[in-house]
C-alpha cells in the first residue's frame, strides 16, 4: 500500500507512446511515437496504411522478403526475413502530421528503435533527441553513428517496463 512513486518524464511519455501504438492495425508490429517539446506533447503517431486505404487488418500484411547478414558468434550468416511494408512507419507519420517549427529542438519518444530510413528522416527534421524502448539491432550500428555525427541525443530508455494491458474491470 502507500502512494505510488510519481512517474518520471521518460516513463510518462514512453507510456503514452505505447498507448498510441495500440492504434496500429498491423499484427506484426505496433509502433507508437510522440513529439515532445519541453514537457509539452505536440503530436502522436503510429504505423499504419495511408488514410482511406485498406490496412493490415482489412487486406492483410504486405510481406516483403529480405536477406539479412546476421553475426552468430564469430560467424556471419545470411538469414531470410519477412517484413510488412504496407504501413507508413510511426516516425514518418509523426513528421507528416507535425510542423517544422514545433519540431525544432524537440524530443521524439518511440516504442521501437528507429529503422535506418526513419532515423535518416528524423535527423533532418529539426528534432534533437530520440528516446526508444525496444532495440532494433538490424540498423542500430549505422543509426547510432549517424545520430552521433548529427549531434542528436539517441538513447534507450532505462529501467522502463512497457505498460501491461489494463485488467478487465471487476463487476
Ligand atoms: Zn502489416
Ligand atoms: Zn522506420
Amino acid at each position: 500500500m502507500g502512494s505510488h512513486p510519481r512517474k518520471d518524464w521518460d516513463t510518462y511519455f514512453m507510456d503514452i507512446a505505447f498507448m498510441v501504438s495500440t492504434r496500429s492495425q498491423c499484427p506484426r508490429r505496433q509502433v507508437g511515437a510522440v513529439l515532445v517539446q519541453g514537457k509539452k506533447l505536440l503530436g502522436t503517431a503510429y504505423n499504419g496504411a495511408p488514410m482511406g486505404v485498406p490496412d493490415c487488418s482489412e487486406d492483410g500484411c504486405m510481406i516483403a522478403e529480405e536477406y539479412e547478414l546476421v553475426k552468430d558468434g564469430g560467424e556471419e550468416k545470411v538469414v531470410k526475413k519477412q517484413r510488412c511494408v504496407r504501413t507508413i512507419h510511426a516516425e514518418q507519420n509523426l513528421l507528416l502530421f507535425t510542423d517544422r517549427a514545433d519540431r525544432e529542438g524537440s524530443t521524439v519518444y518511440v516504442t521501437d528503435e528507429p529503422c535506418w530510413t526513419c532515423a535518416n528522416m528524423l535527423a533532418n527534421s529539426g528534432i534533437t533527441e530520440v528516446v526508444f524502448c525496444r532495440a532494433y539491432p538490424k540498423d542500430s550500428g549505422k543509426v547510432r553513428t549517424m545520430m552521433e555525427q548529427k549531434g542528436i541525443a539517441f538513447r534507450g530508455v532505462e529501467h522502463y517496463r512497457p505498460p501491461t494491458p489494463a485488467a478487465e474491470p471487476i463487476s
